[in-house]
């Protein structure tokens, strides 16, 4: 089969590979139908993540049909369509226990497939704990519209669980790129009062101004002002960090009014700088980030009740063997690109 693979730093490649066996038996093999790219594929392609394996298949954002099950596993069955959840986790250790699967005490645990195992840009691919990393796609859910359920929804989904909003919040969302908007969506279902979304690209405002007409749009520059003097208590309620930009975190804390929550989703390339003299008597609560992605069958609900759409997000479509060209535009940002949808099945 084609695997799009990790070759050395700066190098992807599609080869042929065989086809995954299982190896436990809480494994699944899943034949891949959809598959995505995410920045976090960027980020080990420039060697941003060291312990990725050279070799290994990449891809974390798929969904497929289960073809093989271990005889350990019980909840899913040849023929069910599934989700795949980006994390590995065991279920059964103290922070699975508690719902905090992203820190799974298994070594195996946390984001392997794709990074320290072979993931999901290619035919098939071998699911660990498969009774955890495998979720059901209801009937009348395609494909598309669980494609990122794994990932970055249940990213979106986790954060806005952690974010204590209420019906009387102004809450601001910084940053709207693909996570962003996925947190955006999973905020609009706990009904504040108001959302701000911050946001410097006008390709990026442009998209939330169509789709999302009930949310304000700021940009960067005019952010901290704005929300400071449009909120009833001089700043925001909650904040979402979900640019990771160079001065992001700052404009986060700074925009949240005191005694607010401040959720840090974005992934930072460096240290960031948090000056408690200038916070003190702010009484802020921080929250960071590294998604706990145990909520995949409730986000399928909701997507089956037409409560998230996220297929407005899918800008691009491509079959497998075209891997290089969605690489090309996602990751140069051409076209107007947000994500793309690459279709597994060879053939297709
Ligand atoms: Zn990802
Ligand atoms: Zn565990």
């Amino acid at each position: 089969m084609l695997a799009y693979t990790y070759i050395k730093q700066g190098k992807f490649e599609l080869i042929e590979k065989p086809k995954p066996e299982l190896r436990g038996s809480r494994d699944a093999i899943v034949r891949v139908t959809l598959g995505s790219i995410c920045t976090s594929d960027l980020h080990i392609k420039h060697g941003g993540v060291p312990r990725a394996v050279p070799g290994i298949t990449v891809g974390h954002e798929m969904v497929g049909i289960v073809e093989q099950t271990g005889r350990d596993v019980k909840l899913v069955k040849p023929g069910d369509r599934v989700t795949v959840n980006v994390e590995t986790f065991c279920g059964e250790c103290f922070f699975c226990r508690h719902g905090y699967v992203n820190n799974c005490a298994d070594p195996n645990g946390g984001w392997a497939l794709g990074c320290r195992i072979d993931g999901g840009q290619t035919e098939y691919v071998r699911v660990p704990y498969a009774d955890q990393g495998l979720n059901l796609i209801p009937d009348s859910v395609s494909d598309e519209q669980a494609l990122f359920v794994g990932d970055i929804l249940a990213t979106g989904f986790w954060a806005a669980r952690i974010s204590e909003i209420t019906e009387e919040d102004t809450v601001l969302v910084i940053g709207a790129g693909s996570t962003g908007i996925c947190t955006l969506l999973c905020v609009m279902l706990r009904k504040p009062q108001r959302i701000v979304v911050c946001e410097q690209s006008s390709e990026r405002i442009r998209f939330v101004r169509e789709h999302y007409p009930q949310v304000e749009v700021v940009t960067p520059e005019e952010c901290k002002e704005f929300v400071l003097q449009s909120s009833p208590h001089g700043g925001a309620d909650v904040v979402f960090e979900v640019a990771g930009g160079e001065d992001t975190f700052r404009l986060a804390w700074e925009c949240a009014r005191p005694n607010a929550v401040v959720i840090l989703v974005a992934l930072y390339d460096r240290p960031q700088i948090l000056p408690l003299p200038d916070m003190y008597g702010k009484n802020l609560i921080f929250k960071t980030g590294g998604v706990d992605g145990c909520d995949c069958a409730e986000i399928l609900r909701l997507i089956e009740m037409g409560k998230i759409d996220t297929t407005p997000l899918i800008t691009h479509r491509f079959p497998l063997d075209q891997i290089e060209t969605a690489y090309q535009i996602f990751e140069n940002r051409q076209d107007g690109v947000i994500k793309v949808a690459v279709a597994m099945e060879a053939g297709m």
